[in-house]
């Protein structure tokens, strides 16, 4: 069965590592040392399949650090056509495939037991910046994006707060962050998208062409296809930002003005959170920012008026736009300074419906201590759900919800506190899925195929018939298990 030139198949591979083949009955690949008859040729890839231990640990994990799942092999694509090969290959001999941005997600979503993991991040090539768009590889990262198109006085519309995390990873989940209230998530701010299907097509797909394929990937979490490439909306970018902290101790007041302000749109970025109290408990921190180019300048008068945070604790200052929407970059380095950014992450990422909120976080922080978040923040902060598209993209049926994510550090990072958090994600979860809330599936919460049923409804018979006619083999993303 070798039919295919030896220097064809190595081409591009590292000497180390040759994989020349798959093994149907032993399934597992071989190199030249160990290939027998029975073995399968792969197709000759421009990138690298590496099958070593290190390579393969490196992505049975995440940052999480909760779920550990070998894979077989990991690609690192040299081309689109590599991925096309891969998956070809893989559906005919029903290997699972996963895709992989930056493993940030928290539960093994990227992951895949006995399969093949694509690492995205060597596809990673800012295509074209126009006068409105970018086009983009789905490796690219959204800080090496902003990077580019800033000089071009443009942005993206939507970031997320932290902006090392793959172009392609967040638009499999969502993509929210503080101007969600104004321009709804990543997701909806997509032109046009290249995907490889679970067929191993290259297809290019948008709003007004291969639509129902368009709509299952955003916010698809990987089930019907890898993205490869992105159109991604660009707006003009100010240069400057003014940030408000304004602090409340009354939890009605603090959700009211974040209403107040995402509904009269007088800021560009509205977010929040629940934050430590000197003497205990916890009160409320309202974060928002007016985006602004000099010589115009903002009215902080009219900014604050109507307000009801406590007078004299607000926090003013002045950031440039980068540095504003790159703000975690220092805290993220002083956290992998001390090693605490390397233990477990059990996260709840959920939305909650807007008539429901305080009442909700009225009992969370009646009994949430310090040591359930690890002193990781909590954020809080409403978004207007009519901002959001794309079906995938589950939010409560009601014109405002609230997103609350407990992003939890497990302190101590041992294996009975990590089950204490993720049964309290449980436990959170139900209560809110039983007020007509939802989650945001990027975080750690115990799910099962009902669970995903539920989740997806109304739209779950066309999710089903998506991934029948896409992945019919369902060989893509088994990490989220929901087929
Ligand atoms: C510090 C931090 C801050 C965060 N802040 C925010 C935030 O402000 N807003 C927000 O919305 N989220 C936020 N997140 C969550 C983040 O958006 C998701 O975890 C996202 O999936 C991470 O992107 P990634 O590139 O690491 O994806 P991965 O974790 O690698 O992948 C996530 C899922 O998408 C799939 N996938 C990855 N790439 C592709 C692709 N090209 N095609 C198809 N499927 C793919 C994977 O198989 C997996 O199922 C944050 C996460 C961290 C760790």
């Amino acid at each position: 069965m070798m039919m295919q030139s030896r220097r064809m198949v190595l081409q591009g591979l590292v000497a180390s590592s040759v994989v020349i083949g798959f093994d149907l009955v032993d399934r597992e690949w071989v190199t030249a040392a160990n290939a027998t008859s029975r073995s399968i040729q792969i197709p000759g890839l421009d990138g690298v399949l590496y099958i070593d231990d290190a390579t393969r640990r490196a992505v049975a994990d995440d940052f999480g650090h909760i779920i550990h799942r070998q894979p077989l092999a990991v690609l690192q694509p040299g081309s689109v056509e590599d991925i096309v090969r891969l998956i070809r290959f893989a559906r005919q001999y029903r290997i699972r495939v996963a895709a992989r941005g930056q493993g940030h997600s928290c539960y093994g979503q990227s992951q895949v037991e006995a399969g093949v993991v694509i690492d995205l991040s060597s596809l990673n090539q800012i295509h074209a910046i126009g006068s409105d768009r970018v086009e983009v590889d789905a490796g690219v990262l959204w800080s090496q994006l902003l990077r580019a198109t800033l000089p071009q006085g443009l942005t993206p519309p939507v970031l997320t707060d932290y902006l090392e995390l793959s172009i392609g990873g967040t638009l499999s989940v969502g993509g929210i962050g503080g101007a969600s209230h104004r321009y709804g998530v990543q997701v909806d701010n997509v032109l046009s998208l290249q995907v490889v299907t679970g067929e191993g097509k290259l297809e290019t797909c948008s709003r007004y062409q291969n639509r129902e394929l368009f709509q299952a990937v955003l916010a698809g979490l990987g089930q019907c296809a890898i993205i490869v490439r992105a159109t991604i909306r660009l707006i003009p970018a100010a240069t400057q930002v003014r940030v408000f902290q304004l602090f409340y101790d009354n939890l009605t007041n603090f959700t009211y003005d974040q209403t107040l302000l995402i509904s009269d749109r007088r800021f560009q970025y509205v977010e929040g959170q629940i934050v430590p109290r000197d003497g205990g408990g916890w009160r409320y921190l309202l974060e928002a920012a007016s985006f602004y180019t000099p010589p115009a300048l903002p009215n902080e008068r009219l900014l604050l008026i109507g307000l009801n945070y406590i007078r004299g604790q607000e926090l003013i200052e002045d950031k440039s736009y980068f540095d504003f929407l790159n703000r975690l970059a220092p805290t993220v380095e002083f956290l992998k300074s001390i090693g605490v950014w390397s233990y477990p992450h059990p996260w709840i990422n959920l939305f909650i419906p807007g008539t429901a909120v305080v009442n909700y976080i009225d009992q969370l922080v009646a009994t949430l201590t310090p040591a359930d978040t690890g002193q990781s923040p909590v954020l809080l902060y409403p978004v207007n759900t009519s901002k959001f598209k794309l079906p995938l993209f589950r939010v409560p049926r009601e014109p405002i919800a609230f997103l609350l994510a407990i992003l939890r550090t497990a302190v101590p990072p041992d294996a009975a506190t990590v089950r204490r958090l993720v049964a309290d994600n449980r436990r959170l979860f139900e209560s809110n899925r039983d007020l007509g809330g939802y989650r945001y599936p990027v975080d750690a919460i115990p799910f099962s195929r009902s669970d995903w049923r539920q989740h997806f409804q109304p739209f779950w018979g066309r999710f089903v018939s998506a991934k029948r006619r896409f992945d019919p083999h369902q060989i893509l993303t088994p990490g989220q298990g929901i087929f």
